[in-house]
């Protein structure tokens, strides 16, 4: 344990050390009960607790309101692509979709199956660089409802605030920055988000959804794929993935002792800080990706000016023993995630070591 490499994964990506080993002493014998609780019944009282426990934690942290369901569901963000558009969209029927990024498009493509989604803004042409004024957001009063992505996991640009949409419902993907920041979850009809960046394993996708929304859910679809099955049996119609929402439970203990959303969006402002400041300070040596209002707290995106010293900055920093520092395969460059439970010490080390590099190589 004390071997730790300096995680910049995008996704699976670093989980608590303190989770990790909690749930090394339970995988034998949890709570006495002579098994781990990957081998214990779904219906059992012991997980139940597991099971239930979560959902009031995450109520409690993300302040909830009591007019939202929280689900534990499977296929990641990308079977939410699909389902929210078969629950909420009909043939010809309209959705805006705002598009900052990858994710977004692959949203939009899914939607497409169901009815007539629109573009109500993208930032393609500028290479995804920035999120949209909210100015230039247009959508329709009839329309199903608003799509965005709160955070471009690829391209490391994040919304700042979000767009007042009215009736409209506003769904929001929140797969890589759920749980960063404190978010004013009334404003959203739906958010989902996999599990794999800041609450736990892969395997579980969490999902926010107001109540009377699923009165107005399509019921024409299969049951699996229908929010209110899941809804009505509190995410235990089937057995759902037991031990990734056991893992999220305790992330969620993780977060609330080190002082909840506000405590952890002070670290992850300071953790990115030192991080963009090597950038900013490099004399273009270093440059981001993301225009400075729509940079992302979570990813950072980032340049080498010159490609082959870029390819020898990644070859050093994996030898340094800094793991994921490589740019989505789709846009190269490099990428820093800092994810919740990325520590202080491994941004400073590596603005140390950013540092280092350019003062060699400059
Ligand atoms: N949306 C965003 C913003 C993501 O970052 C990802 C995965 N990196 C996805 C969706 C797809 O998630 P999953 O792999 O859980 O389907």
């Amino acid at each position: 344990t004390n071997q730790r490499a300096y995680n910049f994964n995008a996704g699976p990506s670093a989980l608590p050390l303190e989770v990790l080993e909690k749930a090394q002493q339970e995988i034998v014998n949890f709570q006495g009960a002579g098994m781990s609780i990957m081998e214990m019944s779904h219906r059992s009282a012991n997980y139940e607790e597991v099971h239930n426990s979560a959902i009031a934690r995450l109520r409690k942290l993300f302040s909830i309101p009591e007019n939202y369901e929280v689900l534990f569901l499977q296929g990641g963000a990308s079977l939410q692509f699909t389902m929210v558009p078969m629950n909420f969209l009909s043939e010809g029927q309209k959705a805006s979709y705002v598009l900052t990024g990858s994710w977004s498009e692959k949203a939009l493509k899914e939607a497409k199956l169901f009815g007539t989604p629109v573009e109500a803004a993208s930032t393609k042409e500028n290479k995804y660089r920035n999120i949209p004024a909210l100015s230039e957001i247009g959508f329709n009063a009839d329309d199903a409802y608003v799509h965005v992505t709160s955070n471009n996991t690829i391209y490391g640009t994040q919304w700042k605030e979000f767009p007042e949409t009215g009736d409209v419902p506003l769904v929001a993907d929140m797969s890589s920055d759920i749980l960063s920041r404190p978010v004013d979850v009334s404003k959203f009809g739906i958010i989902y988000a996999g599990a794999q960046k800041n609450l736990g394993p892969s395997g579980v996708t969490v999902v926010i959804i107001r109540k009377d929304l699923l009165e107005k859910a399509n019921t024409n679809i299969p049951t699996m794929l229908k929010y209110t099955t899941h809804a009505d049996s509190n995410s235990l119609y089937n057995t759902p993935p037991t031990f990734g929402i056991y893992m999220l439970g305790e992330v969620l203990r993780w977060v609330e002792e080190k002082g909840g959303l506000e405590a952890i969006e002070k670290q992850n402002v300071e953790k990115a800080k030192v991080i963009y400041d090597v950038i900013d300070n490099s004399n273009g040596f270093f440059t981001g990706h993301a225009t400075e209002d729509s940079r992302s707290l979570m990813n950072i995106t980032f340049r080498v000016a010159d490609e082959e010293l870029e390819k020898q900055f990644l070859a050093e920093a994996k030898a340094a023993g800094f793991v994921g520092l490589n740019g989505h395969r789709s846009v190269g460059g490099c990428r820093a995630s800092t994810y919740n439970a990325v520590p202080f010490e491994a941004c400073q080390a590596l603005a140390n070591f950013m540092l280092d590099f350019q003062r060699k190589h400059q």
